[in-house]
């Protein structure tokens, strides 16, 4: 694999012990990666892509985790690391919300100056919630550490007033679901890094969650920010999923769905969808 060529790569991530709530989100990867290749559906994406052509994916399997999150942290940072050197984009599949911290580590050397889009219920601004290295903290260690020059959120409808402080010390921007009228006017910059939680859907779009967080976007609302974005995504992450909450591969499937749409975005390298095609 050249870096001429456009690839996605992918990587499983089965970590859950940074879950304050619910154990689950380690069985994901390999549930996600049978829903894509699940003879329910193809795996042309929306645009017109080919996901089945050759090397449109690169599957660079699941990392082998222990359960201490202190532990965990170097691995996934090191692993992230030597898949960026492929010269390609990454998407992870998690695992709970706490390994974007390792991934964005992961990053640090490969692309400077990143914007985080982050979909998500919750803030995950906590100083310190069980734990400096929980599923509540990520985006406090990655804007403590320099990590995204930029990172905004979507979706958000738990903030309380700790957080809400968080927020305003790193200069968070927030889009919370009662202002998503905010969204037809977000500008964003390149590289793009897409962090979806899928708790930021309404539960009734994704029984497979830890946190049931009612009144959430749509898998539709998801899709059409994805698919409008217009600079280059260097890397995404597909985190939250519980399989042992999911009801008939309902959300195994939005979550290869997301896979699909986030690689032909990834795909496009920036530029718009195609006009030859439905
Ligand atoms: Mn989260
Ligand atoms: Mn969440």
């Amino acid at each position: 694999m050249s870096a001429a060529t456009k690839t996605v790569c992918l990587l499983g991530l089965p970590f859950d012990r940074g879950s304050t709530f619910l154990q689950g989100p380690a069985l994901a990867p390999p549930i996600i990666r049978k829903a894509l290749a699940s003879d329910s559906s193809n795996l042309w994406t929306e645009d017109g892509h080919d996901l089945g052509a050759a090397h449109a994916l690169h599957d660079l399997g699941d990392l082998v985790l222990p359960e201490e999150g202190h532990k965990a942290l170097p691995l996934i940072e090191n692993a992230v690391s030597n898949a960026l050197a492929l010269g390609q984009p990454l998407i992870c599949l998690g695992g709970d919300h706490s390994v974007t911290y390792p991934i964005l580590r992961g990053f640090r050397s490969h692309h400077a100056d990143l914007t985080i889009l982050h979909f998500d219920a919750h803030p995950d601004l906590y100083d310190e919630l069980n734990g400096e290295l929980s599923h509540a903290c990520p985006f406090a260690r990655i804007m403590e550490n320099g990590l995204a020059q930029r990172l905004v959120q979507v979706g958000i409808r738990t903030i309380n007033q700790h957080q809400l402080e968080q927020a305003r010390r790193f200069g968070v921007e927030v889009i919370s679901m009662r202002h998503r009228e905010q969204l037809a006017a977000l500008q964003l910059e390149g590289p793009l890094y897409v962090s979806l939680d899928l708790d930021v859907l309404d539960p009734a779009f994704a029984p497979g969650i830890s946190h049931y967080e009612p009144g959430g976007m749509s898998v539709r609302d998801v899709l059409d920010v994805i698919q409008a974005v217009r600079v280059p995504i260097v890397g995404a992450d597909i985190v939250e999923f519980n399989p042992t909450r999911d009801r008939d591969g309902q959300t195994a499937m939005v979550c290869a769905k997301f896979l699909k749409e986030i690689a032909a975005a990834m795909l496009r390298g920036g530029g718009a969808t195609r006009t030859d095609w439905v």
